[in-house]
């Protein structure tokens, strides 16, 4: 097609390095979800709110690396921080604890309360993994649910229905496992409950039928970073889940930071018994928090007591009493020392990119509208997509896969080479680089590519 045809033309490096990357990777890439027809762009180089590819053109960045860059690319504070954390004490690892996990702990205790306690991960996906654990511990019971179309990492518990082909996904009111991945025990199918997301009624039949089997319902409060929970759904989850002694992991991976610096729990007012955080608070590094009810965190704690005075004298008698966590690089200072610095910098600018998040999408749908496409920008907080459906609203992830992905794929690689960077398909993530200028440049880009295509 013709914008297929443009993007190859602004990109012959790409293509020839794309090239050779299948000569060393499987299918050219080390995360499945980077490659895409006909292939991906390679980058160079990031500032600010711009990437750089090897053929010198230019992208304001809308992917932001998944989410993870909430100050765009290269901040100096975290430039700074990074640096003073690995001159000044001249290490780059401890191997044993040290002041910033104290102090990233505190900060996180701070701003979500439900964390009474935290531990530190390398990945969004080892804190969810560690989340199930903990909540199987915790009831003693051995089956996890989670919402069609939610994501929580590349491990078998979670690796079920996140994006189903909808005819082969089971009733919408009544899921069924299928499995995303080649090599996923299929004992998975039958140990992994399914449930419709915003669908109370049919989601609470579920819990009940399989309360005594259930350790935990883990969640995406906004579903793919985008779509949100009603505020009555969950509402009602965290009521029925109390009532039958399941407990409610919050995966704030996307959402921790993006939504206000306090999550999703802070807008829904809810208290999950277990939350994991990744993604903006390594500020840009490989990180996973993973925090909850004291009594729950305990669970991995060597000693029963928490009073260092007297916990050698309450070693947990077995390793079957205490949960097992470690990890070379868990709490990793360099790492929290960008984290740090991260929100510290949110803590002041924060709102600035909601309110920017907001004019964007404004203006998005007012290009669409003059046009008479019937189109929403769907999400809250600084992560939005861009889904052109006649649906009045979409509420999970069977809505979504009615909207019209044939003119938003040409739609995106025409603003691709406009110099507009998302993964065609992708959602947009908003950061405090994003300003008056961004902003005017993307909407005037809409505008000619819109002028185009209809
Ligand atoms: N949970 C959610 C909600 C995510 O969005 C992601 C990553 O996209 C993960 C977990 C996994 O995190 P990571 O990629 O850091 O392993």
């Amino acid at each position: 097609s013709n914008e297929v045809e443009e993007y190859m033309k602004k990109t012959p490096k790409s293509r020839e390095f794309a090239s050779e990357a299948h000569k060393v990777m499987p299918g050219g890439v080390t995360a499945n979800i980077k490659s895409f027809d006909p292939y991906p762009i390679i980058m160079e180089k990031g500032k600010g709110a711009y990437l750089y590819d090897i053929d010198g053109n230019k992208y304001i960045d809308y992917l932001l690396s998944y989410g993870a860059l909430m100050l765009g690319h290269g901040h100096q504070d975290i430039v700074q921080a990074i640096q003073a954390q690995m001159e000044e004490n001249g290490t780059f690892l401890f191997g044993t604890p040290h002041q910033l996990e104290i102090e990233m702990g505190k900060k996180i205790q701070q701003l979500y309360p439900s964390m009474e306690m935290v531990r530190y991960t390398n990945s969004g996906t080892e804190a969810t993994l560690l989340a199930i654990r903990m909540a199987y511990a915790h009831t003693g019971k051995y089956k996890i649910a989670k919402f069609e179309g939610h994501y929580h990492g590349g491990y078998d518990q979670v690796l079920l229905s996140v994006n189903p082909p909808v005819h082969a996904a089971g009733p919408s009111n009544e899921p069924i496992p299928v499995v995303e991945s080649k090599g996923v025990d299929p004992y998975h199918e039958e140990h992994t409950v399914i449930l419709p997301f915003n669908n109370l009624d049919a989601t609470a039949e579920i819990l009940r039928k399989r309360k005594d089997e259930i350790a935990a319902v883990i969640l995406e409060p906004i579903q793919g970073g985008f779509i949100p929970a009603e505020q009555s759904f969950m509402d009602g989850l965290r009521k029925i889940t109390k009532e039958l002694e399941i407990l409610l992991i919050f995966d704030e991976v996307k959402t921790g930071f993006r939504l206000g610096l306090g999550g999703a729990q802070s807008i829904f007012n809810i208290q999950p018994d277990i939350t994991t955080l990744g993604k903006v608070v390594g500020g840009g590094f490989p990180v996973g928090i993973i925090g909850g009810k004291k009594d729950i965190l305990m669970v991995s704690a060597p000693t029963s007591s928490s009073d260092v005075f007297d916990s050698s004298q309450s070693k947990k008698s077995s390793a079957k009493d205490v949960l097992f966590h470690s990890g070379t690089y868990n709490g990793h200072p360099t790492i929290l020392a960008a984290g740090l610095a991260t929100i510290k910098v949110l803590e002041d600018e924060i709102d600035q990119v909601l309110r920017n998040t907001e004019k964007l999408k404004t203006g998005i749908c007012s290009l669409f509208a003059k046009r008479g496409i019937a189109v929403q920008t769907v999400g809250l907080g600084s992560i939005f997509n861009v889904v052109i459906t006649e649906k009045e609203k979409i509420f999970n992830y069977r809505d979504f896969q009615h909207s019209n992905f044939a003119l938003r794929k040409k739609l995106d690689f025409h603003l691709l080479t406009e110099g507009i960077y998302t993964k065609p398909l992708n959602r947009y993530s908003m950061a405090t680089v994003h300003g008056e200028k961004e902003i005017n440049y993307t909407l005037e880009a809409y505008n000619k590519v819109l002028t185009k295509l209809v």
